[in-house]
C-alpha cells in the first residue's frame, strides 16, 4: 500500500524533528511546506486530501526534497521562498534568508519616512532585496537605492523588485564606493555583522549562506565601521542612518556613530529585548 499524504507529512516531520533538532511544532510546520511545495498544492489540500494514498511520482519528488532538508539544507534554499514583511521574496544560496529580526530595520525606517513625502532612501548590502524593496513599496513616493557588493544577490533583487512591482535602483558598489557625489535622506543596513570565529557561523541553517553576508571580522564590526565612517559624505544636511547589528555590539555602533559626528542616537529591541537596531542623526 502506498503511504497516504498524512502518513508521508507525519513520517517527514519526525525525521526533520529528529535531524534538526526542531520541536514539534515547527518540524509538521517544515514538512507541511515541504510536501505542499512538492506536490505544488496549498496547506489547505494537505488537510482536505489526507486520506488520498501518493503517486510514485508525488512520493519520489517529496523525499528528493525531504533528502535536502535532513542534510541540513535550510528550507528557504530547497522550497526558494521566504517571507518577509508578508510578502514572497525569491532566495538561493547567493542571499542571506530574509529573518524576521530585521522587519525591526524596516519599521524603524517607515516611521522616519512620512507616506505622502518623497525621500531619498539608500538600502547598503540589500541582498535579496527585502529591505529596500518593502520600503519602495510601502513608500511609492520615496526613491530608493539598492546596493550590493555581489552581482548575483543584486540578480536576485532585481527579479524580486519586479516580481513584487517595486520600483528600486539597483547598483553594483562595495558599501559606498559606487556612489561618489550622491547623497541620502536615510540609510539604512543590515551588514555583515557576526564575528568570523563565531562558532554559531559553523551551525544550522548558516552554513549554507553566503559567509560574505553573515561575518565581518575579528569582532563583527569590520564593515560596520567602513560604513559608519563613510555615511556622512553621502547624507544630507540632517539625514540618519539606521543599522541592523548583533545583540552585543549596540554600544559599540553607538560609539561609532558619536564619533563620526551623529546625534539623537538611539536604539530599537527586537522582539526578545535586545538592542537591534541602532540609528542616528547626521548634524547639521
Ligand atoms: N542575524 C544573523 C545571524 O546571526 C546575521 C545577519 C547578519 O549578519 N546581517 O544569523
Amino acid at each position: 500500500m502506498p503511504p497516504t499524504v498524512a502518513a508521508s507529512v507525519a513520517v517527514a516531520s519526525r525525521r526533520i524533528a529528529a535531524a534538526i533538532g526542531l520541536d514539534g511544532r515547527e518540524a509538521r510546520l517544515e514538512a507541511r511546506v515541504l510536501a505542499s511545495f512538492a506536490w505544488g498544492v496549498t496547506p489547505a489540500w494537505l488537510i482536505a486530501h489526507d486520506t488520498d494514498a501518493l503517486t510514485a511520482e508525488q512520493a519520489s519528488t517529496f523525499d528528493a526534497l525531504l533528502a535536502r532538508r535532513l542534510a541540513g539544507e535550510p528550507i528557504a534554499y530547497v522550497t526558494g521562498v521566504r517571507e518577509f514583511f508578508g510578502r514572497p521574496f525569491m532566495v538561493t544560496p547567493d542571499v542571506l534568508i530574509p529573518r524576521p529580526d530585521t522587519e525591526l530595520l524596516v519599521e524603524r525606517a517607515l516611521a522616519c519616512l512620512p507616506p505622502d513625502r518623497p525621500a531619498d532612501v539608500l538600502d547598503l548590502g540589500t541582498g535579496s532585496g527585502c529591505v529596500a524593496i518593502t520600503l519602495a513599496l510601502q513608500r511609492p513616493e520615496a526613491s530608493v537605492v539598492a546596493v550590493d557588493r555581489s552581482p548575483a544577490a543584486l540578480a536576485i533583487a532585481a527579479r524580486n523588485a519586479a516580481a513584487l512591482g517595486a520600483r528600486v535602483e539597483f547598483l553594483e558598489s562595495d558599501w559606498l564606493a559606487a556612489l561618489a557625489g550622491r547623497r541620502f535622506d536615510i540609510i539604512v543596513s543590515n551588514p555583515p555583522y557576526v564575528a568570523a570565529t563565531d562558532p554559531h557561523l559553523a551551525r544550522g541553517d548558516v552554513r549554507f549562506e553566503p559567509v560574505s553576508a553573515l561575518a565581518a571580522g575579528s569582532d563583527g564590526l569590520a564593515d560596520l565601521r567602513r560604513l559608519v565612517a563613510a555615511a556622512p559624505d553621502h547624507l544630507r544636511p540632517g539625514g540618519r542612518v539606521l543599522l541592523e547589528h548583533g545583540c552585543d555590539q549596540a554600544s559599540a555602533v553607538r560609539a561609532l556613530l558619536e564619533t563620526r559626528g551623529f546625534r539623537q542616537v538611539a536604539h530599537w529591541d527586537d522582539l526578545a529585548g535586545f538592542a537591534r537596531v541602532t540609528g542616528g542623526i547626521l548634524s547639521e
